[in-house]
C-alpha cells in the first residue's frame, strides 16, 4: 500500500510529458542548396547553429523538440520537411532561414492562401488561420525581446516571397503542412552589420532568446 502511495506520488511530480508542447526546428538549406552567402557564414551553417540552440532554449522551457536534418550538411526536401513535422504532430513549426535582400533586419513569413505545388495543394484553411495566429505573436514577441537589435522588417505573407508568389501563395513548406507553420528570415546574410550580429557569441544569444520568446508566445492558447 505505501508503495503504492509513493508510486502515484511519483507519477505526479512527474513532468507531463503527454501536455508538453512539441516544436519542429527546420533549418533551413544543406549541402547542395546552401542558401544565400555573407562574408564569414552560409545560410545552411548559420541556420544549423541558431537551430540547436534554439532547441536547447526550448527544451529548458520544458518543450519537446524535434528537427528537420540529423547533420548540418543533411539536404532535406522543403516537402519531407514538413511531412517530418506533419507526422510528429508539433504545435509549431520554425522554418529558420536568412534573406539576401538589399534591406536589412529580421521578418516572419505565413501561408495565408493555398499555393500549388506538382499537383498538390495547401496549406488547408485550419492551418492557415493557426499559422497567422502563431505568427502574429510569434513577431510580436520576437521584437518585443529584441529591444531593437535588428530592425522590424514585419510579419509578411508567403505571398510576398518570389517562391510563394510563384506557387500561388505558399512556400513548399507550407503547402505540405499540417500544422502551424512560419518561417523567419532572422537577418540579411549580405548586410555586415546584420552578418556580424548573427555570428557574434552576443548577437546569437540574443537572437535565441528573442526566437524562443516567439515561440513561446506562439504555442499559448488564446484565453
Ligand atoms: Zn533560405
Amino acid at each position: 500500500m505505501r508503495l503504492t502511495i509513493f508510486f502515484l506520488l511519483c507519477l505526479t511530480l512527474l513532468p507531463r510529458t503527454a501536455t508538453a508542447q512539441r516544436i519542429c526546428i527546420d533549418p533551413g538549406h544543406g549541402r547542395k542548396t546552401v542558401g544565400t552567402t555573407g562574408k564569414h557564414t552560409t545560410e545552411y551553417k548559420i541556420c544549423w547553429e541558431i537551430g540547436q540552440q534554439l532547441k536547447q532554449a526550448l527544451e529548458k522551457q520544458g518543450m519537446e523538440v524535434i528537427l528537420t536534418k540529423e547533420r548540418v550538411e543533411q539536404d532535406v526536401p522543403n516537402s519531407e520537411r514538413a511531412e517530418i513535422a506533419n507526422r510528429a504532430r508539433v504545435d509549431l513549426m520554425v522554418r529558420l532561414h536568412c534573406d539576401a535582400d538589399n534591406d536589412h533586419g529580421i521578418a516572419t513569413y505565413y501561408p495565408a492562401k493555398q499555393g500549388t505545388i506538382r499537383g498538390k495543394q495547401g496549406p488547408d484553411e485550419a492551418v492557415i488561420e493557426a499559422s497567422r495566429v502563431s505568427a502574429t505573436r510569434f513577431h510580436t514577441a520576437l521584437i518585443k525581446s529584441l529591444e531593437g537589435a535588428l530592425k522590424n522588417r514585419k510579419l509578411r505573407t508567403d505571398s510576398q516571397t518570389a517562391v510563394g508568389r510563384k506557387l500561388g501563395g505558399a512556400l513548399e513548406g507550407s503547402i505540405y503542412a499540417k500544422i502551424p507553420v512560419l518561417l523567419v528570415e532572422m537577418c540579411v546574410l549580405r548586410n555586415a552589420k546584420d552578418e556580424a550580429f548573427i555570428t557574434s557569441k552576443e548577437g546569437q544569444k540574443r537572437l535565441v532568446r528573442a526566437l524562443a520568446a516567439g515561440v513561446k508566445a506562439g504555442v499559448t492558447p488564446s484565453e
